[in-house]
């Protein structure tokens, strides 16, 4: 059953104004407070298991929501009870003005937690200014720490301005600062480095399994998680009991004397979705319940039909509503993957 009420007795702390809010829960009693939030299926990287190398067909810019659509949407989101939205894409930071985008999120209320993945390389020159538009904490995707691995595996990408956004980052305040890493076999077994890595600065690595059916390399690449558990167990790591803020489905590991963690997401080995809490919104406005999930509820045609104001917004709560019916299980596996690219749907 889909259940769109109040907040649970005693949710809200006393002395704090009650703004009024409701819950999310879906048919398998999962509470669902996150939205990532696909801003552009663009990017100016062509990850070798997210993308062919000639990149992916454009979607036309008129058929990609609007700023104003968007916050448009999150406005209902928020009152219906969505806490927390990620930015991702493509690459978000290819989108022109995104900062203001960010601003216009960081103005609606009930307050929304705001965070971003990103390939970090326009972040070096964008932190300071996110950071004061309301973003909190970002995700920076690096996967390889050698300069021609990295250059290999995003076909051009320059390490530098990827590890010149992480120090952006953390000097702009954006905390805390993760490092998403999907292991390849042979092509970036890389765990000490990354391991070194948590030493020398206060992030947290996430090693992320790869799912095959997106990219352009086959299933024989596929690492699981638990080898490399076992290679930080080694180390004498030992489990965190406290996340970083926005811990999600990883579980984190510290390491004696480390400044950062590190952590492990294992969609293909252990499915989290027992835990699932998401929706995501792609670029060009379908909400789809679920990353392994080819349901989709177009919301563009909502916001673009002309109804007033008040008809808009309960339209577009139903379509929420929608999505969060069509919310599986489980993904049964990857065979139920569609093969529609990870860049517009959002990753
Ligand atoms: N461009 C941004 C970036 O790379 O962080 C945001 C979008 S990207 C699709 C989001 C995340 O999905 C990245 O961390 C990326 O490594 C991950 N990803 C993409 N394809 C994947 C795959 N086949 N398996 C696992 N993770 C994947
Ligand atoms: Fe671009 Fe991110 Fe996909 Fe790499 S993983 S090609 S950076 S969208």
């Amino acid at each position: 059953m889909t259940v769109l009420g109040s907040p649970p007795m005693g949710s809200t702390p006393r002395g704090k104004r009650n703004l009024k809010m409701s819950v999310l829960v879906d048919r398998f009693s999962r509470r669902i407070d996150y939205l990532r939030l696909s801003v552009t299926d663009r990017c100016n990287l062509r990850c070798i298991y997210c993308m062919p190398p000639e990149g992916v067909p454009h979607l036309d810019h008129a058929d990609i929501l609007t700023y104003e659509e968007i916050i448009r949407f999150l406005h209902v989101a928020v009152k219906a009870g969505i806490g927390k939205v990620r930015l991702t894409g493509g690459e978000p930071l290819v989108r022109r003005d995104v900062e203001r985008l960010v601003e216009g999120i960081a103005a609606l209320r009930p307050r929304l937690d705001i965070s971003l993945t990103t390939n970090g390389t326009l972040l070096a020159s964008m932190a300071e200014k996110l950071a004061a538009a309301g973003l909190k904490r970002v995700n920076v995707s690096i996967d390889s720490l050698h300069p021609e691995t990295y250059r290999r595996l995003t076909r051009g990408g320059d390490l530098n301005s990827a590890l010149e956004g992480v120090e952006a980052a953390l000097e702009a305040g954006l905390e805390p600062v993760k490092i998403n890493v999907v292991t390849l076999k042979h092509l970036n077994d890389e765990v000490e480095g990354f391991l070194d890595l948590v030493y020398r600065l206060p992030v947290h690595v996430r090693f992320i399994e790869y799912m095959s059916p997106c990219g352009a390399v086959d299933a024989s690449y596929f690492v699981s998680n638990q080898e490399l558990r076992a290679a930080l167990l080694r180390r004498g790591a030992v489990e965190e009991d406290r996340p970083p803020v926005g811990g999600g489905p990883a579980r984190y590991y510290r390491l004696p004397g480390a400044r950062g963690t590190v952590g492990f997401i294992s969609p293909v080995s252990s499915h989290f979705c027992p835990q699932c809490n998401r929706l995501r919104l792609t670029a060009e406005g379908r909400m789809r319940p679920c990353l392994f999930s080819s349901e989709e509820v177009d919301v563009r045609k909502i916001l673009r039909g002309g109804g007033d104001g008040r008809e808009t917004e309960e339209a577009v709560r139903r379509a929420i509503l929608a999505a969060l019916e069509k919310k599986p299980r489980d993904h049964a596996g990857l065979a139920s993957f569609s093969r529609m690219n990870m860049s517009r749907i959002g990753g």
